[in-house]
């Protein structure tokens, strides 16, 4: 049996990263902490910027960890991460000890809790929702207000708990943009006569055939953008939403009535993963996430030899990026595992 590593966290990332050591002739153990592989990739419903649907992805993930080199073990968490002579010994949750020559940490991501953003009235107010409770309504085939009426006029609040120092994300997360373009048009294919506003700071459209979609989503569904930052949410005497939004380009204060709000959730280092660091005693950037040891060469390397990452508990990456960087990671692994004698 080949050399023995340990992958942290089953989402995209961690599947890809596994699948790919298995068939290069390690043996890998795989640990999730849901019962369920996949992470967030499981929570969305199509996909940009083909609106692909997640499923597809996933069954092509499900089909890399499908492997006889490969021990997937879910529901349970990594506690703690030894060395010892250039061994690695992992504690799990429920008592194991896995031994590995490398590890790949794969932790992913965590979407910003909304409620945090109390101005936005998220937890308080039925019809403000986020982008993730969005996705679940598309899956579900309704999108319905609390009171089961089918909301007429749509507000997506873009940069939720990014580009924000008041909850201490000042970095963007360079996904949601793209993903209210996305849900704007999905919307609009579900409730024709639905008119949907994006509140946006600025439109980053920074990814292959994303600004093609933005166009679209003019031209085609009428979306209506507005720049400006929407600053209070409050709820009228018959369950309205009104918001009150600072137009900066018509330079005036808008007050609207809406019938829903969904608010558009960034990135942020998952908990599992800020849990991991501490234990392991694994570096975190200004921005929380991984810090990786070179912007420009070591973007899957950690500061300690035989520690790799992939993939978003790192940075923010859409799931083509993720992918791409899983299999830099098993690069590197192979690579170090070449240079262990023995
Ligand atoms: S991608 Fe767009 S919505 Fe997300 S943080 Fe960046 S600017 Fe804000």
């Amino acid at each position: 049996m080949g050399r023995r590593v340990v992958v942290i966290g089953a989402g995209a990332a961690g599947m890809e990263a596994a699948g790919q050591l298995a068939k290069a002739g390690c043996s890998v153990t795989l640990v999730e902490k849901e019962e369920e592989t996949g992470g967030n990739v499981r929570n969305w419903y199509h996909l940009f910027p083909d609106h692909r649907d997640s499923k597809e992805v996933i069954s092509y993930l499900d089909s890399r960890v499908a492997h006889k080199n490969l021990t997937l073990i879910t529901g349970t968490t990594v506690e703690d991460m030894e060395q010892d002579h250039g061994q690695f010994i992992l504690k799990t949750g429920d008592g194991m000890a896995l031994e590995a020559d490398a590890v790949v940490v794969s932790t992913g991501f965590d979407l910003f809790r909304s409620e945090r953003k109390e101005e936005y009235g998220y937890g308080i107010y039925d019809n403000v929702i986020s982008s993730a409770d969005l996705e679940k309504m598309f899956r579900k085939g309704e999108v319905l207000r609390h009171d089961g009426e089918i909301p007429r006029r749509i507000g997506l609040v873009h940069c939720v708990g990014s580009r924000d120092e008041k909850v201490g994300n000042p970095y963007c997360s360079k996904l949601c943009c793209v993903t209210a373009v996305k849900q704007a048009m999905e919307l609009k294919k579900k409730l024709n006569t639905a008119r949907v506003f994006c509140f946006y700071m600025d439109m980053r459209m920074g990814g292959a055939l994303y600004e093609e979609l933005y166009r679209e989503s003019q031209e085609k569904y009428g979306i209506n953008y507005i720049r400006g930052k929407v600053s209070e949410v409050s709820e009228n005497f018959d369950n309205r939403l009104v918001v009150k939004v600072e137009d900066t380009l018509a330079g005036r204060p808008l007050k609207m009535e809406l019938d829903m709000l969904v608010l558009m959730a960034g990135m942020e280092m998952s908990e599992s993963g800020a849990r991991l660091a501490r234990a392991a005693g694994l570096k975190t950037g200004e921005n929380k996430f991984f810090a990786i040891a070179d912007h420009h060469f070591g973007s899957n390397k950690s500061e300690l030899n035989g520690i790799f990452y992939a993939g978003t508990c790192t940075m923010p990456m859409n799931i083509t990026e993720t992918i791409s960087h899983a299999r830099a990671a098993v690069a590197d692994v192979l690579d170090y595992l070449n240079t262990l004698s023995g």
